[in-house]
């Protein structure tokens, strides 16, 4: 299954950056999915539930898709259009000259985490928090 193999990279970049960045409860992760990319996000979300309940550090996260819009470029005319209306021909000028910009793909848009202060097996997380490597875009709540 497709869904499962994305779980699977997304879940071990998780992990690994969670590790690299000393922090030992991951809260959320926001995934973005282009509209054509075949991906179904009911299932992504089942396997995510079942991949998580397997590991540590992802134990309950959660997991948001958010869906980024197709888009054909045409080189005819320069110009961009929706590609789930209009398919391969430009609505434009009716060129079949086009190509996919956007739509695709899937992407970590955002990790958020959480320290929990009542792991005291962990002190390091709280003490050095400001010190951190950042990982682009991640956001910290104390909960
Ligand atoms: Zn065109």
């Amino acid at each position: 299954m497709h869904e499962l193999g994305i779980v699977f990279h997304i879940v071990k970049t998780v992990e690994e950056l969670a590790v690299e960045n000393h922090v030992n409860r991951v809260n959320k992760v926001t995934l973005q999915v282009g509209e054509v990319s075949t991906v179904i996000p009911e299932y992504l979300v089942d396997c995510w539930n079942w991949k998580c309940s397997k590991s540590e550090i992802m134990q309950g996260c959660e997991l948001e898709v958010e869906m980024i819009p197709a888009v054909t470029y045409c080189e005819d005319c320069q110009q961009t259009y929706g590609t789930v209306e209009h398919g391969k021909i430009c609505p434009h000028c009716g060129s079949e000259n086009t190509y996919l910009v956007q739509g695709n793909e899937h992407a970590i848009k955002e990790i958020e985490v959480y320290n929990d202060d009542e792991a005291s097996d962990t002190p390091q997380v709280s003490a050095d928090a400001d010190g951190l490597e950042r990982i682009p875009e991640m956001e910290e709540s104390q909960e």
